[in-house]
C-alpha cells in the first residue's frame, strides 16, 4: 500500500511508543521510513529495535535549534522528495503536567506548547517544500482536547491548540495537495503516558465505559496512520480522527 512514499516518523523513545509501531507498519507496508529519537541516550535503545527492520534513526530534540531542519535535509539526502511526516512527540514539565491548569507555570505552558504544538507547524513549514507531489503530515492527540479529562491538565489545552493547527496547516497547504491530519487514540500504556497522574484508573474507566469494552493498541494507531499516508486517503485532510474503541462517542 505505501511503496515508493518516503517519510519521517518522528519521537520513538521505546517498543511501546505509538510512534513505533508506526514507523514499523509504515516499512512493513512498502515505505522509506526515517525515524527519530530525542537524544543519544534514546538512541542506544531505539537504534537496536529499528535497524533491524531497516529504519534508520536520527537524534531529534525538537526544542534545540536546527534539528528538525537537520533531519529532513538528511531525510531527503538519503530518499529524495518527502511524502509524510509522522509527529508522534508531546512533553510538559512533571510539575505542571501534575497541577491543576490554573496553577501551571507560564514557563511550563509555554514549553508544553512549543513542543507538543508549534513543532508541528515548524514541520510543516520546513518540509513542505520538500514535498514535490503532495503529501500528509500526522500529529497525534487525545480527546483531553475537548473534554475536562481528570489528571490530564495543561495537556487538554495544548491538544486543542495542536488539533486546530491541523485545520490551519491543511488550509494553508492544501492547493499543494499536502494533507493534515491530528489521529486521537484512546490511552495505551506508554512512556509519556506514565507521567500522566492515575493514568490506570483512566485505563480502567475507559475500558468499561467504551463501546468496544477495551482499549487500543499501538498497532491500531499505525493501521489509522498507514491509510492517511496511503493514495487511498487523498481526499481527506484537516481532521482529527479517532482511534479510541467509541470513546469519543459515549458520554
Ligand atoms: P512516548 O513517550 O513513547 O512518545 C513521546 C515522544 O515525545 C518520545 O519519543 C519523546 O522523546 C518525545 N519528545 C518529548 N520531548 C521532545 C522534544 N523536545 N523533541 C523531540 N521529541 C520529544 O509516548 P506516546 O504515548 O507514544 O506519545 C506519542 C504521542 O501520542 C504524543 O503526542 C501523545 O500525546 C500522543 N497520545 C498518546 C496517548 C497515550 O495514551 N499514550 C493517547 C493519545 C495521544
Amino acid at each position: 500500500m505505501l511503496t515508493g512514499k518516503r517519510g519521517i516518523v518522528i519521537g520513538v523513545a521505546n517498543d511501546q511508543s505509538i510512534a513505533f509501531a508506526v514507523a514499523k507498519m509504515l516499512k512493513a507496508d512498502g515505505a522509506d521510513v526515517l525515524a527519530t529519537c530525542l537524544n543519544i541516550k534514546a538512541r542506544s535503545y531505539v537504534e537496536p529495535i529499528l535497524s533491524p527492520l531497516g529504519i534508520p534513526v536520527m537524534t531529534c530534540d525538537v526544542e534545540q535549534p536546527g534539528a528538525l531542519e537537520h533531519v529532513i535535509e538528511d531525510a531527503v539526502v538519503r530518499f529524495g522528495p518527502l511524502d509524510f511526516v509522522v509527529h508522534s512527540i508531546a512533553f510538559a514539565p512533571l510539575v505542571d503536567l501534575h497541577a491543576p491548569l490554573h496553577a501551571t507555570s507560564r514557563e511550563g505552558f509555554l514549553r508544553a506548547m512549543d513542543i507538543s504544538c508549534h513543532s508541528l507547524a515548524r514541520v510543516a513549514h520546513l518540509v513542505a517544500p520538500k514535498m514535490q507531489h503532495g503529501g500528509t503530515l500526522v500529529t497525534m492527540t487525545y480527546i483531553g482536547s475537548k473534554l475536562a479529562v481528570p489528571d490530564y491538565g495543561l495537556m487538554g489545552p495544548v491538544k486543542a491548540a495542536l488539533e486546530s493547527s491541523v485545520r490551519y496547516l491543511a488550509s494553508e497547504f492544501g492547493a499543494r495537495q499536502i494533507r493534515v491530519h491530528a489521529v486521537s487514540p484512546g490511552p495505551i500504556a506508554t512512556r509519556a503516558a506514565s507521567g500522566i497522574q492515575n493514568f490506570d484508573q483512566l485505563m480502567a474507566r475507559v475500558e468499561s465505559r467504551v463501546p468496544l469494552k477495551r482499549l487500543v493498541s499501538q498497532d491500531e494507531v499505525a493501521g489509522l496512520v498507514a491509510f492517511l499516508v496511503s493514495d487511498r486517503a487523498t481526499g481527506m485532510t484537516g481532521q482529527t480522527i479517532y482511534v479510541d474503541a467509541g470513546e469519543h462517542s459515549v458520554p
